[in-house]
């Protein structure tokens, strides 16, 4: 099979492009220089110093409430396991059968020697969640994103994007050429003014957001954005990664908690948090599915995970859909709940429940602590973890300059004590915070 590169050389196009001339006038910048003396290097200098790096921790035992972390029994409040699903008895089985059955990995893309039947099963059993005619599986959820993206839609058209949106949205918008209209976080008034710009773009309109947004937790009103989209005769599609396995009724995700399931025209999910699994995928029109399927890069042009990852994803969603799933819902939101009072009650601040025009304000699993300063963030990072509990860590790209935070997250699998622990943590390392 021809890859991209092979393909656009047959067809010239490659061959065609002017060679750049070579310049004498200076030496040749090391391309490697960057990697020395980037903007961050100071500060990871100092924080290595300092043992204030809270990344690449080694996790040594299952994603439990307790977990072993570097020789030390830790809490764990740094998990997206929001269901404890990757420890369930069920799940594993499924994961060691699969292995048993089709052997450690595919060595193959999807499209050629990459699919089992278990790949069908599980994009079935996400199409019947979800309510959508079909939906199909990608190697990560990373992928998912930029796959579809990169693969739906056109240098003419124009996307426009909540600039919470995960990176993977990101990246696929720009890899797709498409023109990007960014708008500030869930303003849904920019959203309109970007939607009314687009009218005058002369292609094709989609709007991305994230259902849940990883860092903050908060929650996108998709009712209002989706009625937003019809106005303007835009597509949409949600990013359901953290939404999924949690919210509303049957834990299909926040489309389904506004009740804007058939309204939503592409859902994209992961199976790395809720699902207890790695992978994503993308639901939806069988139209638009099917295109995938010969379109996406990202698809077409990476091996398949591997069988006990997908086996794993399945037994997972069929938990989420049995009588025990919104059991595990309630569970994980009400851990949540307690856990958010209880850091707000020891003055931390928290992000707020996100209001909503009708109904509670939407909680979900994931509770940030605001801290705002790296240096501080890392510091209480490292007073906690000090203490015996792991959270993490978010800092600058991955939230806004200024908006430094430490990132718990809750498991349905967190008893109580766990989680009066990890408070009587907090309001310990409290007292050693600058002021
Ligand atoms: N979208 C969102 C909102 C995410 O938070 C993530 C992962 N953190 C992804 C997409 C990518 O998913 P994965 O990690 O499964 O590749």
């Amino acid at each position: 099979m021809a890859t991209g590169l092979t393909s656009k050389v047959t067809r010239g196009k490659l061959a065609d492009m002017p060679e750049t001339p070579p310049s004498h006038a200076q030496a040749p910048i090391d391309v490697f220089q960057k990697a020395r003396d980037h903007e961050r290097r100071e500060l990871i200098d100092l924080a290595r110093r300092e043992d204030l790096i809270p990344y690449f921790r080694q996790v040594e035992s299952e994603a439990g409430p307790v977990v072993r972390m570097e020789g030390q029994a830790r809490l764990m409040l740094g998990s997206n396991n929001y269901l404890g699903l990757t420890g369930d008895p069920r799940v594993k089985g499924a994961a060691r059968a699969a292995l048993e059955q089709y052997g450690t990995g595919l060595t193959g893309s999807r499209l050629l020697n990459g699919t089992t039947p278990l790949h069908r099963e599980l994009e079935e059993e996400i199409a019947a969640w979800l309510g959508t005619e079909d939906a199909l599986v990608f190697t990560t959820g990373y992928q998912a994103n930029v796959g579809c993206l990169s693969a739906i839609l056109s240098p003419s058209d124009t996307v426009i994007a909540d600039s919470g949106d995960h990176a993977s949205i990101l990246d696929g918008c720009k890899l797709s050429g498409a023109r990007l209209r960014p708008f500030r976080h869930n303003r849904l008034d920019k959203l309109e003014q970007m939607l009314d710009r687009a009218r005058g773009d002369g292609g094709g309109v989609l709007v991305v957001v994230d259902g849940v947004y990883s860092m903050e937790g908060d929650v996108c009103d998709v009712a209002s954005v989706s009625q937003l989209c019809r106005a303007h005769g835009a597509r949409l599609m949600v990013d359901e990664a953290h939404g999924v396995g949690v919210l509303g009724q049957n834990g299909s995700g926040a489309c389904e908690l506004f009740g804007v399931e058939g309204e939503v025209d592409l859902r994209m999910g992961t199976f790395s948090k809720s699902l207890a699994s790695c992978g994503g995928f993308i639901a939806g029109s069988a139209e638009v599915i099917d295109y995938l399927r010969i379109a996406s890069r990202a698809f077409l042009f990476s091996a398949s995970a591997v069988p006990a990852a997908v086996a794993a994803a399945l037994e997972a969603v069929r938990i989420c859909r049995s009588a025990e799933g919104p059991a595990l819902f309630a569970r994980v939101l009400e851990n949540a709940r307690y856990l958010h009072s209880g850091l707000a009650d020891l003055g931390y601040q928290v992000v707020e429940p996100t209001p909503v025009p009708a109904g509670e304000p939407v909680i979900t699993p994931i509770v940030p602590v605001v801290i705002g300063d790296d240096l501080t963030t890392a510091q209480l990072w490292k007073a906690l973890w000090d203490e015996g509990l792991y959270a993490n860590v978010a800092l600058y790209p991955a939230v806004p300059p200024g908006g430094s935070l430490i990132r718990t997250s809750v498991m349905a699998t967190h008893e109580r004590e766990h989680l009066d622990q990890a408070l009587e943590i907090f309001e310990r390392v409290k007292g050693r915070l600058p002021a």
